[in-house]
């Protein structure tokens, strides 16, 4: 599931094509069932003649603010954004679920093999996004506010890492690499870290994830950029490995092991990570 890089990279490539556009309507090729919160016609009227402002990130959802609302994307396991000339068709066409017209000639689409994305249009954006922590590589995110959110915490590191209430953005291969960069197992707790630990682990974080955002994103399965091109963070992972890739860890050459904690494909260098 793309992860907060991937959706920063999509983000940021969005911008250039869609900021001060006018977006005419919506086309749902097909019912799209869940994957709305309102009526698929009503989106398009209510959509129709807004301007976008901004684009932005929160988490793993994309926020675009228009002139009177919010339209929010989740791109879940499947989900893809691109922007084309309305009758230039791409191979990604094949799993459309909302086509997005706009004024120039052009249209923003959604493609989503497997549906379990999410296209919301509302006026507040609180009132669909669910309890989010803090972002990651904000400023205001600092080692003293991390500290003081860990304290009292007793879960295993890793699905702490997972928890979008805990920390925004986070998702399975981050969680494991920022894990190798803080030399901490996935399966400490958190209220075993004393001082030094807290402060590897709130860097190792930090570092995954603006490497991940450098690096534009890890294409391992689904993820696209915008243009269909691959992200590069694949090429530079530390611990997370895809089934069958049996490349050693980095740092001391040893086998990387992979276990299940809460369900979740886990992986780490049991020398380095202790
Ligand atoms: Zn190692």
């Amino acid at each position: 599931m793309p992860e907060l890089p991937e959706v920063e990279t999509v983000v940021r490539s969005l911008r250039q094509p869609l900021i001060g556009r006018t977006i005419t309507g919506a086309v749902f090729p097909t019912d799209p069932g869940r994957q709305v919160n309102l009526d698929p016609v009503l989106i398009g009227q209510r959509i129709a003649g807004q301007r976008v402002e901004a684009i932005n990130r929160r988490a793993k959802y994309l926020l675009f603010r228009l002139s009177a609302d919010t339209l929010i994307i989740h791109l879940k396991m499947t989900g893809h954004l691109y922007v084309l000339p309305a009758d230039e068709p791409n191979p990604f066409d094949r799993w459309v679920r909302v086509r997005f017209p706009l004024d120039n000639g052009q249209e923003l689409r959604f493609s989503d093999s497997r549906r379990f994305g999410r296209v919301y249009l509302c006026s507040e954006p609180e009132d669909v996004l669910p309890d989010l922590g803090p972002e990651p590589l904000e400023d205001d995110f600092t080692l003293d506010i991390f500290r003081k959110r860990l304290k009292g915490r007793k879960g295993v590191l890793k699905s702490l890492l997972l928890n979008q209430a805990f920390i925004a953005g986070v998702g399975n291969i981050y969680a494991d690499e920022a894990l190798h960069i803080a030399r901490l197992h996935p399966q400490r707790h958190a209220d075993s870290l004393n001082d030094d630990e807290v402060a590897r682990l709130y860097m190792g974080i930090r570092q995954a994830l603006a490497d991940g955002v450098r690096y534009e994103g890890a294409s391992i399965n689904w993820y696209r950029k915008p243009d269909g091109s691959r992200g590069q963070s694949q090429n530079h992972l530390r611990a997370y490995r895809e089934r069958g890739d049996d490349q050693p860890c980095p740092v001391c050459g040893g086998p990387i092991m992979t276990i299940r904690v809460g369900q979740r494909g886990t992986h780490f260098c049991p020398t380095c990570q202790t």
